[in-house]
């Protein structure tokens, strides 16, 4: 039975023994797909889109978890997941208006690794690695060679937040933060226990839905025994991510008392249409998963493809509140360089 024969979407799946689930989220982080054309040939895809993604993978390599890719409908190259990792030739086109900085990350940021865009929260970049590689990615052309790869390089930054009392909220993200082993993510979690004026501790994280494995009973309880308050952010594109295993993750973090957020990046062939964004927000809210924001893509170079117009971002959105409870609408923003807030479009 290959893996994507398993049966995701049903309520008990069938699962062969030393496929999935992993036996640890490590194994299933090392087992990840890295080979466009392993990735082709896993989704059955037609042979023309092999050498788009070869030759787009080499800017920005492939990265996809094996039980996300079970929740992709094989032989189907507009399936809305594999659009979100799948490497195509458009990548490759110049566009005016898409650079490799688009949100102004640079001019934020006050030590390596550390932005401060917004009053009262500071956002850190723990780690420059991630459980997948979205094609959309604002930080895909990121210097994070540049940033932490070890505790040690958290120093600096942990300093700047002891030293400004404004801060109140510190937010992890990368990268993704739940790639860091729990050791690490305990020591830093208590250093920033540690300076008083921190309260809250947000993650933003997209682990529980590509590899819900991270999702263990000691990183729940990492979470739950800092005096920080942790809510957790998770970004969810599309309800097909939102599977079984995925669901359960979930509820495990909920269960625990984290509040859970969702945010979205409205992407053209991914959740563009009104019934996407409808199921979207249905199952979050269903999950407790309460939908946050629905960000506009950033420019970045390479992402061009995935862009909606944001006027009809903003129709897909006053259909939303025609359909859905006021608390199931996210707010439709907007990243800009120099603002003191996310810009909401609607
Ligand atoms: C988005 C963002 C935040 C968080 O903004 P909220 O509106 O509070 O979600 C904080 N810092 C930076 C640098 C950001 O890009
Ligand atoms: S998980 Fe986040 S940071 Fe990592 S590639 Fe995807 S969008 Fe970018």
């Amino acid at each position: 039975m290959s893996i994507l024969e398993i049966p995701v979407n049903s309520s008990s799946p069938v699962v062969p023994a030393g496929v999935l689930p992993y036996r640890s989220w490590q194994a299933a982080l090392k087992d990840a797909v890295r080979d466009p054309v392993e990735l082709c040939r896993l989704l059955d895809l037609p042979p023309r889109f092999v050498a788009g993604a070869v030759r787009a993978a080499r800017d920005f390599p492939v990265f996809a978890p094996r039980g996300y890719i079970a929740r992709m409908r094989p032989g189907d190259p507009n399936d809305p997941l594999l659009r979100q990792v799948l490497p195509l030739d458009d990548e490759l086109a110049a566009v005016e208006g898409f650079g490799p900085d688009p949100v102004g990350d640079r001019a934020a940021t006050l030590s390596p690794g550390l932005l401060h865009k917004y009053r009262s929260r500071v956002l850190m970049v723990t780690t420059g690695a991630c459980a997948v590689h979205c094609r959309y990615c604002f930080r895909r052309h990121f210097p994070y060679a540049e940033g932490p790869r070890s505790p040690a390089d958290w120093e600096d930054a942990l300093r700047s937040i002891a030293g400004d009392s404004t801060v109140h909220e510190v937010i992890l993200s990368g990268g993704d933060p739940l790639t860091l082993v729990d050791e690490h993510l305990a020591a830093l979690v208590a250093r920033l226990a540690e300076i008083g004026h921190v309260r809250r501790l947000r993650v933003h994280t997209r682990l529980p839905l590509m590899i819900p494995e991270r999702v263990t009973d000691a990183l729940v309880a990492l979470l739950r025994s800092s005096r920080l308050t942790p809510i957790m952010v998770i970004h969810a594109n599309h309800a097909q991510e939102l599977d079984a295993t995925s669901a359960a993750a979930l509820a495990r973090l909920s269960d625990a008392g984290i509040p859970l957020l969702n945010q979205t990046v409205l992407l053209r062939g991914v959740n563009d249409d009104v019934e996407s964004l409808v199921d979207l927000s249905e199952r979050l809210v269903d999950l407790r998963v309460m939908p946050y924001y629905l960000h506009q893509l950033d420019r970045v170079a390479g992402a061009a493809h995935f862009e909606v117009d944001p006027r009809r971002g903003e129709q897909l959105v006053a259909q939303l509140r025609s359909r859905l409870s006021g608390y199931a609408v996210p707010r439709y923003v907007l990243e800009t360089a120099g603002e003191d807030h996310k810009r909401v479009l609607a």
